[in-house]
């Protein structure tokens, strides 16, 4: 089996190039012909010696996922399944907007932790995607929409790691992902504008700091352990203090002074006034203020499943909530929805895949209701 070059950071590129007897600038120049190119072909990547290029074609390739399926939504979002084997298949959304370009992308086929309101949870895990299987999603989708726009530029400016699957929970394949991202060769992407999104993986928040501090954000989603344990129950081995703590330690690296809390709305569960006090004390910390947190919400609307048995807050008490954190001075945000009428949130798929035998052999696997029964 040859390399998939996909799966190396610039430091991974010059040790393989330094095996094959060549110097780490050779790396660099591969690795700017992969990236910011979008080169597959080594014969197209010119200013390498043939020699170099006879070697990589014995010992390497360069394989990015296979897109099953795109979907195009009027408001301009685009969501890519990509084939993982097996049956799987993992999701890709590329969100536009004025100021950004946004990419979320997959990290597991999906998911161990298992939360109430979240679709890949209720899938189960298959497995980790490797490095190569993150960072393609962002080579595939950057290289096809610079093509389709017919531009050179930058398309993607942001990346979030809020597709399927616990980011945290696959570190050693993430790291080598997020550093192709941040690098001047790679993809030059700045700290801030790459977000990790996590459950709470405490031990992992604290490594990530320290290898690696990209924007963090953490999926609350309640104020209190009794309610967390049931709605996240990486909880029970996590709890909120220790989350908090994590936090806190993670804002002495992080590239924001700021950690992100979101929060999903679900009706009469987490929803009502009392939970967004409980939620304010937490992060102000009033008995101890030396635990106080420099945090922003963004409140998620829930987009419902049948097997959840949730359903989303309305419109009001939606408000209500960002207000009351508001009005305690915490910047609080309300996530629109994008890409509505193509299903592009979390974990929302199965019905979007054209094999049908896929989906059905997934299903059996998993044991999932076909998401073309969900009445969005
Ligand atoms: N595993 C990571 C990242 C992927 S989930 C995490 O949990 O943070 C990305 C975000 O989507 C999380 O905040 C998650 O809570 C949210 N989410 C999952 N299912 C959802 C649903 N059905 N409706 C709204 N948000 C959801
Ligand atoms: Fe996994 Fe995140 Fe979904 Fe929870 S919300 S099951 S951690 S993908």
């Amino acid at each position: 089996m040859t390399a998939n070059l996909l799966d190396f950071d610039l430091d991974g590129l010059a040790v393989f190039c330094e095996q094959l007897g060549e110097k780490r600038f050779r790396a660099t120049q591969l690795f700017r012909w992969i990236h910011q190119k979008g080169a597959q072909d080594f014969d197209a990547m010119s200013d390498l010696a043939k020699s170099l290029r006879e070697k990589l074609k014995t010992s390497a390739h360069i394989a990015p996922l296979k897109p099953l399926s795109r979907h195009d939504s009027a408001d301009g979002t685009v969501k890519w399944l990509f084939d993982v084997g097996a049956g799987d298949a993992v999701e890709t959304v590329f969100i536009p907007s004025e100021e950004r370009g946004t990419l979320c992308i997959s990290s597991q086929a999906g998911c161990a932790v298992g939360c109430r309101f979240c679709s890949t949870g209720h899938q189960g895990f298959s497995r980790n995607l490797s490095s190569g299987e993150i960072l393609s999603q962002l080579w595939f989708a950057e290289h096809t929409l610079r093509r389709e726009f017919n531009t050179q530029e930058r398309v993607i400016s942001n990346v979030v790691m809020m597709g399927m699957g616990e980011p945290l929970q696959n570190y050693s394949a993430l790291v080598p992902a997020l550093r192709a991202m941040l690098d001047d060769h790679g993809y030059g992407l700045s700290r801030r504008r790459v977000t990790v999104s996590t459950s709470g993986v405490v031990p992992m928040i604290d490594r990530l700091g320290e290898d690696c501090p990209v924007a963090l954000a953490v999926s609350l989603h309640a104020p209190n352990d009794a309610l967390r344990d049931q709605l996240v129950p990486l909880n029970k081995k996590y709890p909120i203090a220790e989350l908090m703590d994590a936090c806190r330690r993670y804002l002495a690296h992080a590239p924001r002074d700021f950690i992100t809390f979101e929060y999903c709305m679900l009706d009469g569960v987490n929803d009502q006034a009392e939970h967004a006090q409980a939620l304010i004390d937490l992060v102000h910390s009033p008995r101890d203020p030396s635990k106080r947190i420099h945090a922003k919400f963004n409140l998620i609307p829930f987009n419902p499943f049948p097997e959840s048995g949730l359903t989303r807050s309305n419109a009001e008490t939606v408000h209500a909530f960002a207000d009351a954190l508001s009005k305690a001075g915490i910047v609080t945000t309300v996530r629109k929805t994008r890409g509505d009428d193509i299903d592009a949130a979390c974990g929302q798929l199965a019905g979007d895949v054209k094999d049908r035998t896929q989906v059905q052999s997934r299903m059996a696997k998993h044991k999932v209701i076909p998401l073309t029964q969900v009445s969005v």
